[in-house]
């Protein structure tokens, strides 16, 4: 970073009418900057952390709207530098007047990510924690927003850091006892070394492990809803996303082309996607929604095959599903036997798949339990645990995953290295490794490059 950044500001707030909007400005003139536009106290001779009411005005001192400012004094603010917080009216208009009165008083406009960039630069936060804001604003369910907030408050970075400094101090020793090597000494005790090589390879994978979790926390649980026409999917897909999204009717082959909802049920985000059908026709619409469908059905993490109970499967099904689940790998399925009000005697297929429940979904719409029923069958198939994970042991991020694998690796061959007996040089290589891999995840190590990329991704005002 320069010595003097220049004083950024942006609007941190969503586009479109709300009852307020905040605009926040940073740098070394925010100060004096919303000071030269504030009618009101004086910005510059304020203490930290305190709120003026007034207004922000033109360069002709044209009034443009009633504001707070929220004055901070770095370091102690959430850039590390001085912050002005505008909160302006909202609307499409005000808080632009406000931020370009600003930007023509001297501010520029942030880039995405600027502001966290500079709490990362100013020591505010780790990059795991800062990476940890974005995940944070868009988790889209309780679960997914619960991990964030674990990373946020550094406890995942803890995990890593007491670990990389406990490698550190032995790895120190090490060398050491490589400048001393002619005088054969041992400072690190061997004992520790093992124990130590031991914990992080457990903690390494323990979160490379996590990742399944993470992601299907992250981008939701994918439930493709595959059955013939007519069967009941797009009615099971409005009972479980509580609206009519799909279209329900009477005439087979409605619903054409995929439909995508989300849900969020129990805490967790589901996809789930309805598909044109699975059937042999000559149509050239509906073959190209079937042949849609098969590859959607791979890329699913649960199947949720429907078939109508008065009906039953028919042969083809049968090995439909049992080609399904006879895949490597086989495709998690549950099988709803749908239309269980229209039948006296329930019946479930004879099958070798997943998990199969006799159910309705027209009575699903005002009955809670039944649905709970369903989604519960659903997690059940997903090789993951949900709910119970501790949050700040999953990892949710592709680049720390990446990291996590070449610590993996690096330790691994340090294992390997300590038990035929490598010299002491040749073992801190592997460490050093191994500490570097660790050290970026939460920006102990870095470049400038590897920060671009990770703030570019952030929303303008972040
Ligand atoms: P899709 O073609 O598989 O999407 O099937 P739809 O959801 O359009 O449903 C076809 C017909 O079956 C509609 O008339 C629905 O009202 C009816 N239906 C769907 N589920 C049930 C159910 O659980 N019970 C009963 N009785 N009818 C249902």
């Amino acid at each position: 970073m320069p010595a003097d950044p220049d004083t950024i500001a942006a609007i941190a707030t969503a586009r479109g009418r709300a009852a307020l909007a905040i605009i926040r400005v940073s740098g070394p003139q925010a100060h004096a900057l919303v000071n030269e536009r504030f009618r009101g106290d004086d910005l510059t001779s304020v203490a930290s952390h305190t709120a003026h009411v007034g207004y922000v005005v033109d360069a002709e001192g044209e009034a443009l709207d009633q504001v707070v400012t929220t004055v901070f004094q770095g370091p102690r603010s959430a850039t590390g530098e001085d912050v002005v917080e505008v909160s302006c009216h909202g609307g499409d208009l005000a808080p632009q007047l406000v931020l370009d009165a600003l930007l023509e008083a001297g501010a520029r406009m942030a880039e995405p990510g600027e502001f966290t960039e500079r709490a990362f630069l100013n020591g505010k936060l780790d990059l795991a924690q800062a990476e940890a804001v974005a995940d944070l604003i868009h988790a889209s369910s309780e679960q997914a927003h619960r991990v964030s907030m674990q990373h946020l408050r550094g406890r995942y970075s803890d995990r890593l850091s007491n670990l990389r400094e406990e490698l550190l101090d032995l790895c120190a020793l090490m060398e050491l006892e490589i400048d001393f090597s002619e005088e054969d000494v041992e400072f690190a005790d061997r004992e520790r070394l093992t124990t130590l090589l031991d914990t992080a390879q457990r903690l390494v994978s323990t979160l490379l492990d996590s990742y399944r979790t993470g992601e299907l926390l992250r981008d939701g649980v994918r439930v493709v809803i595959g059955g013939r026409p007519n069967a009941g999917k797009s009615t099971l897909l409005n009972a479980l996303v509580g609206r009519d999204r799909a279209i329900v009717s009477a005439t087979p082959g409605t619903t054409r082309d995929e439909i995508e909802a989300e849900a969020e049920l129990d805490g967790l985000l589901f996809r789930f996607v309805d598909t044109a059908g699975l059937r042999d026709t000559s149509n050239q619409i509906e073959a190209e929604g079937v042949r849609r469908a098969e590859a959607s059905i791979r890329e699913a993490d649960v199947l949720l095959y429907v078939y109508d109970q008065q009906r039953g499967l028919d042969d083809d099904e049968h090995t439909f599903l049992q080609e399904l689940s006879d895949a490597e790998p086989s495709v998690p399925t549950v099988v709803v036997a749908n239309k269980s009000d229209t039948v006296d005697t329930e019946r479930t297929p004879d099958l070798n798949v997943g998990r199969t429940l006799s159910f309705s979904a027209l009575d699903a719409f005002d009955d809670a339990d039944e649905l709970d029923r369903l989604t519960t069958a659903l997690l059940d198939q997903v090789d993951a645990d949900l709910r119970d994970t501790e949050a700040s042991a999953v990892v949710m991020n592709k680049r720390h995953r990446q990291h996590l694998q070449e610590a993996q690796t690096a330790l691994e061959r340090a294992q390997t290295a300590y038990e035929q007996g490598v010299s002491s040089d040749l073992l801190t290589l592997d460490l050093r490794e191994a500490l570097h891999a660790l050290g970026a995840i939460t920006g102990e190590v870095t470049n400038e490059d590897v920060l671009g990329q990770i703030f570019s991704q952030f929303c303008i005002g972040k």
